[in-house]
């Protein structure tokens, strides 16, 4: 059993996460991931039905690996 992430108005799987970056404005230099893909924080959107949220919002659901009983 796995899990997936998905949208917590449409239910899609179709969803999004952003990471964020920072960089030195004067060098270019790379300064910190400031939030990461795997944060509650990070940005979620949904492809299917255009909802905008934050990581923490989208729900789990478990599935079934297939092949695998
Ligand atoms: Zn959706």
């Amino acid at each position: 059993m796995g899990t997936l992430l998905v949208c917590p108005k449409c239910g899609s799987t179709e969803v999004a996460v952003t990471a964020e970056q920072m960089f030195m404005a004067n060098t270019g230099e790379h300064y910190c991931h400031s939030v990461k893909t795997q944060d509650h924080n990070a940005k979620a959107c949904c492809l299917d039905c255009r909802w905008e949220g934050w990581r923490v919002h989208l729900m789990e659901i478990s599935c079934r690996i297939e092949g695998a009983r």
